[in-house]
């Protein structure tokens, strides 16, 4: 579902479809320098402010992400990430099965290993 459909659910607070009633129990707006950000509802007050991460931004962030972690796996990446950016963990896994350097090393490590038997 799309930030602007979330809003409009959450603004009009009629006729709301069971996705929207899901949504509306599991996200809240933020807006930040007159920029809507959905985040992760908290639970307390005291949670941290985890953003939403829209879809179309995955790549860019988790790019980032997976640099300056310098280039780790899906735990570090989710590690890196915690309590301030929400992305579902399959993308995780999708973009670094994907990232050539990645890959390189996977093999590099690989043959090592074969060469050594
Ligand atoms: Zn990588």
């Amino acid at each position: 579902m799309h930030i602007k459909t979330a809003k409009v659910a959450m603004d009009s607070g009629v006729r709301r479809n069971p996705t929207q009633y899901y949504w509306c129990k599991k996200y809240d707006l933020m807006n930040i320098a007159n920029e809507d950000y959905l985040i992760l509802k908290k639970n307390k007050p005291k949670d941290p402010t985890i953003r939403v991460v829209p879809m179309e931004q995955y790549f860019d962030i988790l790019m980032e992400v997976h640099k300056r972690s310098g280039h780790g796996g899906r735990d570090k990446m989710l590690y890196a990430i915690k309590n301030k950016l929400y992305i579902q963990k399959r993308a995780i896994e999708i973009f670094v099965s994907f990232c050539p350097i990645c890959e390189s090393l996977f093999y590099f490590v690989n043959m090592a290993t074969l060469q050594c038997k």
